[in-house]
């Protein structure tokens, strides 16, 4: 941790840690009657934030980020887990103990434009948590609001204004005002400037890192782009499917990436260049798979460009990645012999007219660009005649058998370092009992 805050800012009592989060799981809709199975939103997130500093949090959408800052702060309930500020575990604290916390803890969300309540005057939105808590004198709250608005850079007059009759920028510093009201320590952004115009995005940027340094803030600034979180980051957590996957200081995050999905994140920021624009549509392919059930082993391995073979065999890596996609589209269902039927019959024929060759073939046509030889061609050829003779069970055996992954098998976990990535490229550490009995279970359930 002491390594993290020297290579950044050096302010505010440095180091010390704010907020530790243990194994922290958010889970939705658990014991449904319809579908019992939880959207895993946050699965598990070990973090530490100092005080002083902001954390940046990225991954796409859906991955569980906001569900995660909203857990922080008590606005969602953990499943489980711990989320321990000044040494209380404040999923722990209900009524009043709550309600007092939560006056240290604030959120500003992403949309300007329905996150403030229209009917009420902007004055009015800013006083409510004083209200609600009950600060001080009435006389000393109006005071107060007045003092919000001008560290916001708006106007005594506004006071008495509606939130339509401002612009985008201008609401975000109404929400920021609001946030600060009950002179919080920590404050989760939750994309607070993503859906702002480029120019006004500086403008707010610069208002948080200047109210930051003058009130000692603590940030978990969320973003699903990696260009916004830059400037203002001490250090950036990348998560993926209700993990964090990658967590280091802002620069190594950007010079010296180590995770694939982060790797992805970052080609796939917008490019001015068309070329290179057009290879950009290629790294990162395909949507997030659903929470509620999450790839074994490395929630990443499904769209990761680099998952690994078995030692003992040799394959390209794109023709490892068509294997895998093969595989998945098999054991998911995606894949029927009905469908294969129909594309390999075409205009001319009628699909029930099509010989098990020409399934074949249509097969290899549709899945694999690159060349297969060898055991790995036998043994794909071996599973395509088991799926036409309507053994998809075999089908998918025989793939396992020789293709399974390390990347399938067991969830990597972040390493005790300063610049961690949860990924089988790098080092990790022993499985603990626990984890080697769910890999026995997932290596059992695939036999
Ligand atoms: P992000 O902020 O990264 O876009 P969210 O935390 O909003 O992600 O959502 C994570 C997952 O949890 C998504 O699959 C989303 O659909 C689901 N989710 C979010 N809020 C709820 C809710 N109130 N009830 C059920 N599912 C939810
Ligand atoms: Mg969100």
């Amino acid at each position: 941790m002491s390594e993290v805050q020297q290579s950044k800012s050096t302010s505010v009592s440095e180091g010390e840690t704010l907020v530790e989060i243990n194994d922290l799981k958010t889970y939705y809709g658990d014991g449904g009657l319809i579908d019992s199975t939880p959207v895993k939103a946050v699965d598990g997130v070990s973090l530490e934030i100092s005080r002083g500093e902001t954390l940046g949090l990225v991954g796409e959408s859906g991955c569980g980020k906001s569900t995660l800052g909203r857990t922080l702060i008590q606005l969602e309930e953990a499943t489980s887990g711990e989320v321990v500020f000044d040494g209380t575990d404040i999923t722990e604290l209900s009524g009043k103990d709550l309600k007092n916390w939560r006056r240290n803890s604030q959120m500003v969300f992403q949309d300007p434009e329905s996150s403030l309540n229209d009917r009420m005057t902007v004055g009015e939105i800013i006083r409510e948590p004083l209200d609600v808590h009950d600060w001080k004198t009435p006389r000393e709250r109006r005071q107060h609001v007045r003092e919000l608005l001008d560290v916001v850079g708006l106007q005594p007059e506004h006071y008495y204004r509606y939130p339509h009759q401002f612009s985008g920028g201008q609401r975000q510093r109404i929400g920021i005002a609001r946030a600060l009201a009950l002179e919080p320590e920590f404050i989760v952004l939750d994309e607070p400037v993503s859906a702002l115009d480029v120019s006004v995005q500086a403008q707010v940027l610069n208002l948080l890192q200047d109210l930051q340094s003058e009130l000692g803030l603590t940030y978990l600034f969320i973003a699903h782009d990696l260009s916004v979180v830059r400037h203002i980051s001490d250090r950036v957590a990348v998560m993926y499917l209700g993990e964090i996957v990658e967590l280091g200081p802002v620069d190594e995050i950007f010079s010296d990436p180590q995770h694939p999905y982060t790797k992805a994140l970052l080609e796939s920021v917008p490019r001015a260049d068309t070329s290179e624009q057009e290879r950009d549509v290629h790294t990162l392919s395909g949507d997030v798979p659903s929470p509620r059930n999450p790839p074994s082993g490395c929630h990443f391995r499904t769209r990761c460009p680099n998952v690994i073979p078995p030692d003992d065999i040799r394959i390209s890596q794109p023709a490892y990645r068509e294997v895998m996609d093969y595989r998945e589209r098999l054991e998911s269902g995606e894949l029927t012999l009905n469908g294969v039927r129909e594309l390999a019959a075409g205009a001319e024929k009628k699909p029930e007219e099509v010989d098990d060759e020409a399934l074949e073939a249509e097969l290899w046509d549709e899945l694999f660009e690159e060349e297969l030889a060898g055991e790995n061609r036998a043994t794909v050829s071996e599973s395509f005649d088991r799926f036409v003779a309507g053994d998809r069970d075999g089908a998918i055996a025989v793939m396992a058998d020789r293709f399974a992954s390390i990347c399938e098998r067991q969830n990597p976990v972040l390493q005790n370092r300063e610049h961690p990535a949860a990924c089988h490229l790098y080092d990790q550490p022993a499985p603990s009992k626990s984890e080697e009995e769910t890999e026995r279970e997932v290596e059992s359930s695939a036999d």
